[in-house]
C-alpha cells in the first residue's frame, strides 16, 4: 500500500493561532505551485525504486480549497500518469468554507476528490471571529450542505476547543450543532499556543489566557463521552468515526507505514532499515530552484536505528484505539513489547488495558498521553 501527502501552503489569511507552513498567497502564486507539484510528481517517480499506484492520497495545508477544481485535476491527472492511482483510492482534500461553493464542489468530486475535510472549527460566531477565522457559522453549515449536494458522502469536519472564554455549556451546544450534521469523521483540535504566533504572544502580554487543566479535561471527556454516545467510535486521540470511516491515510502515519510527499513543507516515511524521515524544506524559492534544476528538494530528517523505530512505533500506536499490536511488534523487532519497556509499562500499568492480542490507551490515558509516552522515549 502507498500513500502520497501533497502540501498546499497557501491561506487566504493566517489565523493568529496558526504555526503550520502556510502564507498568504496571490493567484498567480497559487497558479504557478500547480505547475511545481506536477514538477515534484515526475522527479519523485524518477527517484523512487518501484513506483507503486496509491491507495491514498491527501492534499493538506495551508488550504488547498484556494485550488480550483481544474487545478486538482491536473495534479491528480500528473500522479496517475507518474505513479497510477488505486480504483476506490480515498482521496481527502481539506477545505475552508470560507473559500467553497457548490460548484466548486462538484468540481472537486468530478476530479477523483472522495473525502472532504472541512475546518469548521466552532458553530459560533464570536469564537470564530476571536479566533480570526474568515467564514461565520451561517458560512459552516451552507458548505456542508454544499459539500452533500456535490456528493461527498464522506465527510470530516474539524472542531476546536478549550478556545478563550469557552465553557462547558458553550461547548455542548457545539457539539449538538456538530452531530446534527451527521458527519462521517470528526477532528478535535483543543486550542495551544505555539511559539512564535499571534496568540503565543498575546498570551505572554496577558491579554489571553490558556484553558484551566480541569477545564480541558471535561471538555475532551465531554466531547469524548457525547461523540461515542452518537456512535463514533473514538479511534485515535483527537479523531472520531462512524464504523469504516477512518481516516485511512491517517492511519498510515500511526502504524508508521511508507508515505511519500510532494509540496514544500511535505514529510514523508520511507519503510526502510528501520525507517527515514524526509523533508521539503519550508521555503517555496528553494522548492522552485530544486525542482527548475530537476532535483529531488526533499532531504532526510532522521534515520532510525531499532531502538529509535522503537520508541517512534509505540509514540504512535498508543495515539490510537487499537494500540501496540503485541504479535506485530514480536515481528517486527524480535522482541516482545514487554521486554523493551518493562520500566515504562509498570510505571503506566493503571492506564494501560490489554486484551488477547493489543495493548492500548482509553480517553483516559490519551489525556495524560504527553506524561504517559514520555516513560517510553
Ligand atoms: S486556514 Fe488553517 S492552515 Fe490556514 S492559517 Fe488558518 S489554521 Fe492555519
Amino acid at each position: 500500500m502507498s500513500s502520497l501527502y501533497i502540501h498546499v501552503p497557501f491561506c487566504a489569511s493566517k489565523c493568529p493561532y496558526c504555526d503550520f507552513y502556510s502564507q498568504v498567497g496571490s493567484q498567480q502564486q497559487i497558479h504557478d505551485y500547480v505547475t511545481l507539484l506536477t514538477l515534484n510528481t515526475e522527479i519523485l517517480q524518477q527517484s523512487t525504486p518501484s513506483p507503486q499506484p496509491f491507495a491514498t492520497i491527501f492534499f493538506g495545508g495551508g488550504t488547498p480549497s484556494l485550488l480550483s477544481a481544474e487545478q486538482i485535476e491536473a495534479i491528480l491527472n500528473g500522479i496517475q500518469q507518474n505513479f497510477g492511482i488505486n480504483a476506490g483510492a480515498e482521496i481527502s482534500l481539506e477545505a475552508n468554507p470560507g473559500t467553497v461553493n457548490l460548484e466548486q464542489l462538484q468540481g472537486y468530486r468530478q476530479a477523483g476528490i472522495s473525502r472532504l475535510s472541512l475546518g469548521i472549527q466552532s458553530f459560533n460566531d464570536n469564537n470564530l471571529q476571536r479566533l480570526g477565522r474568515i467564514h461565520k457559522a451561517d458560512q459552516a453549515g451552507k458548505s456542508i450542505a454544499a459539500a452533500r449536494a456535490a456528493g461527498f458522502d464522506n465527510l470530516s469536519l474539524d472542531l476546536m476547543f478549550a478556545l478563550p472564554g469557552q465553557d462547558l455549556s458553550g461547548l455542548g451546544k457545539e457539539i449538538v450543532t456538530l452531530l446534527n450534521f451527521e458527519p462521517e469523521h470528526i477532528s478535535l483540535y483543543g486550542l495551544s499556543f505555539e511559539e512564535g504566533t499571534e496568540f503565543a504572544a498575546r498570551r505572554q502580554s496577558g491579554e489571553l489566557s490558556s484553558c484551566a487543566e480541569t477545564l480541558y479535561a471535561e471538555q475532551y471527556q465531554l466531547l469524548h463521552e457525547q461523540l461515542t454516545k452518537a456512535g463514533y467510535e473514538h479511534y485515535e486521540i483527537s479523531n472520531f468515526a462512524h464504523p469504516g470511516r477512518r481516516c485511512q491515510h491517517n492511519q498510515i502515519y500511526w502504524q508508521r507505514k511508507n508515505c511519500m510527499a510532494i509540496g514544500a513543507g511535505g514529510h514523508s516515511f520511507v519503510d526502510k532499515g528501520w525507517g527515514e524521515r524526509w523533508h521539503i524544506p519550508t521555503n517555496l524559492d528553494l522548492y522552485r530552484k530544486a525542482l527548475q534544476h530537476e532535483k529531488e528538494p526533499a532531504e532526510i530528517l532522521e534515520t532510525y536505528d531499532r531502538q529509535a523505530a522503537m520508541r517512534e512505533y509505540v509514540y504512535l500506536g498508543l495515539r490510537t484505539c487499537d494500540g501496540i499490536d503485541r504479535h506485530e511488534f514480536k515481528q517486527k523487532f524480535n522482541t516482545h513489547f514487554e521486554q523493551a519497556f518493562p520500566e515504562a509499562l509498570e510505571k503506566i500499568s493503571r492506564y494501560i488495558h490489554t486484551n488477547s492480542t493489543n495493548r492500548y490507551f482509553t480517553a483516559d490515558g490519551w489525556l495524560l498521553y504527553d506524561h504517559l509516552i514520555s516513560h517510553f522515549l
